[in-house]
This record gives C-alpha cells, structure tokens and sequence, in this order.
C-alpha cells in the first residue's frame, strides 16, 4: 500500500485523514503541528507508541531529507541536495541575510522549459514536486538550521531552484496556502517570491489568486529576438505579452514586479540592450535585478566581466529603472540552478571526480 503524504495537507485535510483511520480529530491538529514543525512520527512524543507505529505503516510525516549539503567558505551560503522519497533529488540554496534567512527551493525535479543556459533542464522534467515536497524542503533545511544556529528559521522563501513554478500550479498555490494555514509553518507570503520564465496564462491565474507573493520574471532580454536566442518559451509568448501580463499582476496586488536578467556575454549585455531594456520597462513599477550568467559546463554561453554588469547598472540607472546587480553567493558551491545535482549524479556514474563533498 502506497503510504500517505501528509506533509501537503492542510490542517483541516489531515483532520479528516485522522478521522478517516478512526482516531479522534484533535491527533489532527497534534500531527499537524509535528509535522510543520520539522518532525517525524518517532518524535511525536503526545501519542502513544502504538498510534506511531500506526501511522508510521500508513503514511509519510516528512517528505525530503538533506542528501548532501555544502557550505560555502566565502558567505556562509549552504546548497543542499534534498533526496525525495522515490530516490530522486533536488536542490535548494539556504542564503543568510541581515532581514532573515532565505530558502530556494525546487517545484520540480528537471524542467521541460529548455533554457540554453540553464542546468536544470538539460534533461527536460522528471516529475512535478508535490506541495508537500516542497514544504519538505523549508522543513528539512529548518532541521539542519536547529542543529548549527537553534531558535533560526527559514523566514523568506524563493521558487527559484529547480524547475518552472507556473508549470506545476496547482501543486505550487497548494504549498503556499500551507504556509500560512494556522499552526503550521508561518511563513508570510510577503517574504515569499515565485519566479517564472513567463508562462503567461499562469500569471494571470496567480494575479487573481489574491496571493501577496512577488513575482519574479526571467526576462533575460529586451527583445524577443534575443529571448528566443536563450530561452525556447519565447516562442509561445513575447515580451509585449508578459509584460501585459506583468502590469495585470502588479494592478490586482498592488506589488512591483521583480525582472531577473542574467548577463550574457555577447548577447544581451551591451549598452544598446540596456537602453532597450530601460525603454520597454519605463513607468512600470518594477525592479531589474541583475546577475553576470554562470557559466554552465554543459553550454557555450558566458558570463560577463564586472566592469560590464556596471556599465550595464548606470545605463539603467540613467534612465531611471530601479535596479541592482545580485549578490553572487555560493559561488565555489556551484550556486547556480542545477549544477549542484548534475555534478553529484555525474560523480555517482563516475563520469567526474573533480568535485568534492
Ligand atoms: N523556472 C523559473 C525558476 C527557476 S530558475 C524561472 O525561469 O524563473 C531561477 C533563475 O535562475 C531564473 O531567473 C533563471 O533564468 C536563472 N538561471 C538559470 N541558469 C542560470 C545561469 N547559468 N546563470 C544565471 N542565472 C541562471
């Protein structure tokens, strides 16, 4: 018997689970709280051994585990490997900041989105994430956090990791309803940003969600000439599109848009696609942030220099486009999407054996 994920459930679901298994509804809220709380059956220490061991045959408490973790030397940046229970994996970036620590996290394992630079994709999609997975993921980096820094818990959470968030709704909106159902984890929407490559239907599902969330958008051009150059969905939906869309979304929630522009050597990184960029963004309430391309082994694109992510900084700056480059962080622990994953599954086939653990 396949054993039920109670991890994506909402307190009222688990509830009606309890119910339905024949225990009295409060196990509900106790089970709720344990699991929201990072832990597993055994340390349910309000039920009897008997209902423990019950539940452990029935059902999962927690739904991904820290498989590996790197810690960067540079800034304190850690990069997990989470193992899912089907033997898959997906990665997450725990970054520390002064307002709180930020979590990344995957929505799906691969992703079918095809983006050249992207490490991720380059064996298109696996699976989606479930929305427990993906609490998962906050819980188990919560765990590893109570062991280094006790009383620290995740407090912002990104959907920047693995996978595209719009292309797995229904599981994604689940997950951040759970975050902020009553004795659960807590975590304010407001501190929670979902980033898509432009997925344009889905934005405006999310935009009517009355969800807080900030939306991120992975522009990465300023013309749909040179998106289709770098990302395969520019084929489905232009820039006039997204940024409609864009401008819907910031209407109905009153936030301002984030754009993630990776910088491209060569490709979108000069003065003139900066003045386009600036252009096509001009009156809209938004934030450009930037990030020099991490070169991927795998792709022939490269970063830029420093003296070209400023140069591209003043031309928006100049005319006006709020903007900031991104701090790089976790640089010597492969911080960019996929690469994490792809050097341990290359080292368990042996195909590399350059990296250390
Ligand atoms: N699918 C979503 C979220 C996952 S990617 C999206 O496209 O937004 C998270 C961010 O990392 C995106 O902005 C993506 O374009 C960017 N990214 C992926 N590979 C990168 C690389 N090699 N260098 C810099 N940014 C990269």
């Amino acid at each position: 018997m396949e054993r039920t994920e109670l991890s994506g459930m909402t307190r009222a679901e688990l509830t009606e689970w309890v119910r339905a298994n024949g225990m009295p509804a409060f196990r509900g809220k106790q089970i709720f709280e344990w699991i929201h709380r990072g832990a597993d059956f055994d340390e349910m220490t309000n039920l009897s051994k008997n209902l423990r061991e019950e539940l452990k045959a029935k059902a999962v408490a927690q739904s991904a585990e820290i498989q590996t973790e790197r810690q960067s030397a540079l800034d304190g940046t850690v990069k997990f490997l989470f193992a899912l229970r089907d033997g898959n994996c997906v990665e997450g970036v725990l970054m520390r900041y002064k307002y709180g620590v930020s979590l990344c996290i995957s929505t799906q394992v691969g992703c079918r989105m095809g983006c050249r630079f992207c490490a991720s994709t380059l064996e298109g999609i696996i699976r989606n994430l479930t929305a427990g997975e993906m609490l998962g993921e906050i819980l188990a980096a919560d765990r590893y956090l109570q062991k280094q820094s006790p009383g620290v818990k995740v407090s912002h959470v990104v959907l920047m990791g693995s996978g595209e968030p719009l292309d797995n709704y229904d599981e994604v909106i689940r997950f951040l309803h759970l975050l902020r159902e009553e004795d659960g984890i807590r975590i304010s929407l407001r501190n929670v940003s979902v980033s898509t490559c432009g997925i344009v239907p889905r934005m405006y599902d999310l935009a009517r969600e009355g969800l807080p969330v900030t939306l991120c958008v992975s522009l990465h051009a300023p013309n749909d000439e040179i998106r289709k150059q770098l990302m395969p969905v520019a084929r489905s939906w232009s820039i006039k599109e997204i940024l409609e869309a864009c401008r819907y979304y910031i209407q109905e929630t009153g936030r301002r848009v984030i754009f993630e522009y990776a910088l491209t050597d060569g490709i979108n990184a000069g003065r003139q696609q900066a003045e386009e960029l600036a252009d096509i963004l001009r009156g809209m309430q938004c934030h450009v942030n930037l990030i020099p391309l991490n070169a991927v082994k795998e792709r022939n694109l490269k970063g830029v220099t420093e003296e070209t992510v400023r140069a591209f900084l003043k031309t928006l700056e100049e005319k006006r486009i709020s903007a900031t480059r991104r701090r790089e962080m976790g640089d010597d622990i492969e911080g960019a999407c996929g690469q994490l994953r792809r050097s341990v599954i290359t080292e368990k086939t042996g195909d590399r054996n350059d990296e250390k653990i």
